[in-house]
């Protein structure tokens, strides 16, 4: 078993129950070639965002479509082709994604268990692994400034995402961040940054 299933969710807000999944992004990677990639609004109520800061309220004004969302119970069949053979799902913090994605599938009336495999993949905690192991290898090599800005992003809680990627390579700034879809590139670049170096 070999596919990730790159993913990420866009949510009215962050209570588990109250607040709702609005957008899921999924990016299928099979034997390391992107094979499928999936983008839905997703229909919830109640609507309304009142919860988000401005930033984020302002975004699901701007771009949800009501007309163009699909049902529950249709995005929970399509996830479950996605991730068809127990994909790895690989996020950042997917928990809360997956949590979430749960929430929305009992919604939906389904009772199948969740399709992907129980090993989540944070690529926050590969990216801190794999600065911690650079750090002990090519640290003494490097400049102390170096060194100690890496040695503090990976010390310092809690982890700053962005910090994260900045310290793998990955420039968080040329991803439409928080778009379902543009957060699914910014994970696939970390984890192709520390996996595939
Ligand atoms: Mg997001």
């Amino acid at each position: 078993m070999t596919a990730v299933v790159f993913l990420d969710t866009e949510t009215t807000g962050l209570h588990p129950i109250t607040d709702h999944i609005w957008e899921v992004a999924a990016l299928r990677v099979e034997e390391g070639k992107p094979d499928e990639s999936y983008v839905q609004f997703v229909d919830h109520a109640p609507p309304g965002v009142e919860y988000l800061g401005t930033k984020f309220a302002d975004d699901y004004k701007a771009r949800y479509d009501p007309l163009a969302a699909q049902s529950r119970a249709n995005v929970v069949t399509d996830l479950r082709h996605i991730f068809r053979g127990r994909a790895h799902l690989v996020g950042a913090v997917p928990s809360f994604d997956a949590e979430r994605l749960g929430v929305m599938r009992r919604l939906a009336a389904s009772n199948e268990p969740d399709p992907w495999h129980y090993h989540l993949i944070d690529v926050e905690a590969l990216a801190v692994g794999y600065l911690r192991g650079k750090l002990a290898s090519d640290g003494p090599t490097w400049g102390y400034m170096h060194a100690s800005s890496v040695a503090d992003v990976v010390h310092t809680l809690p982890w700053d995402s962005n910090e994260l990627s900045n310290a793998v390579g990955v420039d968080p700034e040329q991803f439409a961040r928080h778009t379902a879809m543009g957060d699914v590139l910014w994970v696939k670049a970390i984890y192709d940054a520390v996996m595939n170096p």
